[in-house]
């Protein structure tokens, strides 16, 4: 094992400073590709002039990742949120801050993945563990529907005995049921997982579910795509590669995607960009007229009663200021990207409402129910008016929408939630 010093320098000569850091890494390796990787971004670090990215930034280049990794060590947060917010008024000019009415609804707490953030899953066999019945989807359905929702976003676990005949007759079954609700379902690593236990490719899955129902693939079980995160973290998972190939197959059958970044635990910065450099490269390749990610949505890991807090000791780390500086730097490094989307759920009102100004335009949904991230300690909750209110005195409009950023009217009778998660 060795470990490696973290050196990040600048010389910025319009600001007339120069600034040299030593910070030992959180993990020790030996991969000497990290090891070059360092040394390479030491390079380019050196010679970075924080106020041309910045400009190159508000031309929409692509920044690499070494000139992300530079802004983020020595932009202040004051120079982000202005280009990202500049950035916002070209990329969504409304003035309006979208957000969601849906239903997060579990298929399963079955899973064999074992991530080590996760207190959700269930092991197949425990007392606790569930699939859910039609008979509990049309209820919640029917609830959502009075709740002014359209949409369910069905997630579950890695559960070793359901295959593509579960989900493909479960989404049929629902859309004979409810011909207009859309279903925002799986995501690659189940999709992942589905293709093993089938032994086929990731298209025939994602082939027939877009024919038995699914609108569309949230962009879950991203975290941090570099696969020396995924081993400490999330093993049982997909890789980051895998992952990127599911959504590439996603972009070819048309099918409308999402990406996310859960950050804060493990990981460098350097990964963190990396992340966004893959996202962005796979959205350069979607086919012409195809939604692609439609939408990137970052959130800080939630650290409550989870395996790698206990026995690793790694809490969430993220400051407001920070998560800030991350959404900022998200619309900066993914201009092919049109929405960015502020997650209220993780981080609160105050904070979700100042990432307004930073580059995001979309406080997603009031997620009638939620069961994954709030298990692991997210302690924020919207009503329908709450959410309004919150984007009107951030000094927006607010705008309901649907999964693929369509605009929707408000329901004439909008049942207020009563929220009891
Ligand atoms: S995050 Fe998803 S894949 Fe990982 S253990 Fe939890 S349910 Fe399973």
């Amino acid at each position: 094992m060795l470990w490696l010093a973290r050196i990040p320098a600048s010389y910025d000569v319009r600001a007339g400073h120069f600034a040299l850091v030593f910070q030992t890494s959180d993990f020790p390796t030996s991969d000497s590709y990290f090891l070059t990787f360092r040394l390479r971004s030491f390079a380019y670090l050196c010679i970075m002039n924080t106020a041309d990215l910045l400009q190159r930034a508000l031309h929409f280049e692509f920044l690499s990742l070494e000139e992300g990794v530079h802004l983020y060590h020595y932009a202040d947060t004051a120079s982000l949120m202005f280009v990202a917010n500049e950035l916002r008024k070209i990329q969504v000019p409304s003035g309006k801050v979208t957000w969601q009415i849906d239903r997060n609804v579990n298929t399963t707490n079955v899973c064999i993945a074992n991530c080590k953030f996760c207190n959700f899953f269930r092991r197949p066999g425990h007392d606790e563990s569930y699939i859910t019945d039609i008979e509990t989807y049309k209820v919640k359905i029917e609830e959502t529907f009075r709740l002014g929702g359209d949409q369910l976003l069905l997630q579950g676990g890695h559960h070793p005995d359901l295959g593509l005949a579960f989900y493909a007759d479960l989404f049929k079954k629902l859309k004979e049921l409810y011909p207009n609700l859309k279903l925002h379902a799986l995501g690659p690593p189940e999709i992942a997982h589905v293709a093993k236990l089938e032994g086929i490719s990731h298209t025939e899955v994602l082939s027939t579910l877009k024919a038995a129902g699914m609108d569309s693939l949230p962009g879950a079980g991203a975290e941090i795509l570099n696969d020396r995160v995924r081993r400490l973290i999330s093993k049982g998972k997909c890789g980051g590669k895998e992952w990127l190939d599911v959504m590439r197959a996603c972009h070819q059958l048309d099918i409308t995607t999402s990406a996310t970044m859960m950050f804060g635990h493990v990981e460098t910065i350097e990964e963190r960009f990396e992340h966004l450099v893959w996202i962005r490269e796979v959205q350069s390749e979607k086919p012409e007229g195809a939604n692609g990610f439609l939408a990137f949505i970052p959130w800080p890991f939630q650290d409550d009663g989870t395996l790698l807090k206990r026995l690793r000791g790694i809490s969430n780390n993220v400051t407001a200021d920070e998560y800030i500086r991350m959404i900022a730097l998200s619309r900066i490094m993914l201009p092919n990207i049109k929405n960015i989307q502020a997650s209220w759920l993780t981080v609160g009102k105050t904070t979700a409402q100042i990432c307004l100004h930073a580059g995001a335009n979309d406080f997603g949904s009031i997620m009638i129910e939620e069961n994954v991230v709030s298990a692991a300690g997210a302690p924020h909750r919207f009503t329908a008016n709450g959410i309004q209110q919150s984007i009107r005195a951030a000094g927006f409009e607010p705008q309901l929408r649907g999964q693929k950023y369509n605009y929707r009217d408000l329901p004439e009778h909008l049942e207020e939630q009563v929220i009891t998660y």
